[in-house]
């Protein structure tokens, strides 16, 4: 950057012990939607992360002995501060990420919000076990208490919904976490920070070190005294964290990647499916691992489906994530760009059929938004399911539709891939939907919606898409450790 710019950029800096602290050396991050450098972040290594888990352990014996009562305030208060400055979060969260205000507003700080409120109501109703046996005159119960300082690393496509629903359960069980967002994505984690001294969270009970993965990241999963890691992000990551921790035996949360089927029956009703399979495949220009990327349909609608399902797509606007408007805003970079788009050309090449987006209609953007990483929701029709493109997670606005004729058949290919994390099903057929979601390996099922969630329930993925569960007990199993007391009377 030029002086000029470099005078008018945000420099972040972590926040370790209750203060800002300047980092030796930056990162650049960019606008996603204009290409050009706004914010420098800490490019933190071994020393930062030592100073935050020292004091996070510091702050570890006076927050752990604390209430579940007045943990459950703070976090309350924490929430109501995070909400009075919503629009604030929302336009930092758009321009840090490429995703539009629209989506920010209604979806990513409103769930952060609610993150700290949920785990404040919750942390309050937790019951352990007790059982008896009278022959030997015993009683036994179980005890949890919080773990010690959590480590938390998050991804760049839900910045701070996702961080926050690892950093609520984490301290509202009396843990102290050191923090780890994306790279990519950090400053609403970093304007977070300033309001947790307002809401009553002592100094060193949430540090952020900002940085990359491979330093920042790996000294926090290396560090001997952080003994749980709560991980969102890649499974290519995840396998190089379950090495790294490996020596420690950390306790491991991963939520990573996906490969979604949406399996649409003849008898489903349409008016309702393709306007929410076009959301499940681009909301968020479709980066969120719960995005469907894989459509089979009945044979006898299919053709009906892909007229009206590209029809749809195509009323998705395309264009500067600030105009309220917009649908499908910017992806979060130029490598992931390129990366998305030879997806498309690889289908191309293989005899894919693109019906729309990439390649195939024109993407007039604002003057502004010339130089950002833009891109059509594309629809692509006619792939083998052995394709790459049938496989591998694209995690951009890219979606295949495909035909099948039998119930066991689209069961079998629905989970012929290596993930499992979501599905949606829609069937007017109750015990069709029913037999459909037992066989499906995925951790998560719709049917006949998508994304409908109670924080209650667990929430994560089978094979290649996770270990552990996230939620309101699953999360609480997780950042406590549990103890069987045996008393003889
Ligand atoms: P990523 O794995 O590249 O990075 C995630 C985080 O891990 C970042 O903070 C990164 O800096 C850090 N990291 C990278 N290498 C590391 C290392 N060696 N040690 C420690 N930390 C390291 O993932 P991403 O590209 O940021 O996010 C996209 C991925 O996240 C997709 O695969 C998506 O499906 C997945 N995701 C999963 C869920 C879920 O709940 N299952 C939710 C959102 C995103």
């Amino acid at each position: 950057p030029t002086m000029a710019q470099s005078q008018a950029l945000l420099v972040l800096e972590n926040f370790i012990g209750g203060k800002f602290v300047p980092c030796s050396s930056y990162i650049d991050s960019y606008n996603p939607s204009t290409g050009d450098v706004y914010c420098r972040v800490p490019d933190s290594g071994k020393e930062e992360v030592e100073a935050a888990v020292k004091a996070a352990k510091d702050a570890f014996p006076i927050w752990s002995s604390k209430s579940p009562l007045e943990r459950s305030q703070i976090l309350n208060k924490l929430a109501d501060l995070i909400e009075h400055d919503l629009e604030a979060f929302a336009q930092a969260e758009s321009k840090d990420q490429g995703k539009t205000i629209t989506f920010a507003r209604t979806v990513d700080i409103p769930r952060a919000v609610h993150n700290f409120r949920f785990f404040a109501s919750s942390i309050l109703h937790h019951v352990t076990e007790c059982t008896e046996m009278p022959a030997m005159g015993c009683v036994h119960y179980t005890s949890r208490a919080p773990v010690g300082v959590a480590g938390l690393i998050s991804p760049w496509n839900l910045p701070l919904y996702l961080l926050t629903w690892k950093i609520a359960p984490a301290i509202a069980c009396g843990n102290t976490v050191v923090a780890k967002p994306s790279e990519m994505t950090s400053v609403t984690a970093w304007m977070m920070c300033k309001l947790l001294e307002k809401a009553g969270v002592p100094a060193g009970v949430v540090n952020v070190v900002f940085g990359t993965g491979g330093k920042a990241g790996e000294a926090l999963v290396c560090h001997p005294d952080v003994p749980l890691i709560s991980f969102t992000g890649s499974t290519l990551t995840a396998q190089r964290i379950t090495e790294r921790s490996a020596p420690h035996c950390k306790r491991l949360s991963l939520e990573l990647g996906g490969k979604n089927p949406a399996i649409i029956f003849d008898d489903a009703d349409l008016s309702q499916c393709i306007p929410t399979t076009v959301r499940s495949s681009f909301a968020n220009q479709g980066e969120i691992c719960l995005c469907t990327s894989r459509i089979f349909v009945q044979r006898g609608i299919y053709s009906e489906f892909l007229k009206r399902f590209v029809a749809e797509a195509k009323k998705w606007k395309t264009g500067n994530p600030s105009d309220p408007t917009v649908n499908v805003g910017a992806l979060i970079s130029k490598e992931h760009l390129e990366k998305v788009r030879n997806y498309v050309k690889k289908a191309q090449a293989e005899g894919a059929r693109v019906l729309c987006g990439e390649g195939v209609d024109p993407l007039a953007l604002p003057p502004g938004n010339q130089k950002g990483y833009f891109m059509l929701p594309t629809v692509i029709a006619e792939v083998k399911d052995e394709s790459c493109c049938m496989q591998e997670e694209i995690f951009g606005p890219v979606t295949c539709v495909v035909a099948f004729d039998t119930e066991e058949e689209v069961i079998q290919r629905a989970n012929g891939v290596k993930y499992g994390l979501a599905a949606t099903v829609w069937s007017g057929n109750v015990g069709r939907v029913h037999r459909v979601a037992h066989r499906l390996q995925s951790g998560l099922v719709w049917t006949n919606c998508w994304l409908v969630r109670d924080l209650n329930l667990p929430f994560g993925g089978m094979k290649a898409s996770g270990i552990g569960r996230e939620g309101a007990k699953d999360s609480y199993e997780f950042f406590t450790e549990v103890k069987t007391i045996t008393i003889k009377h």
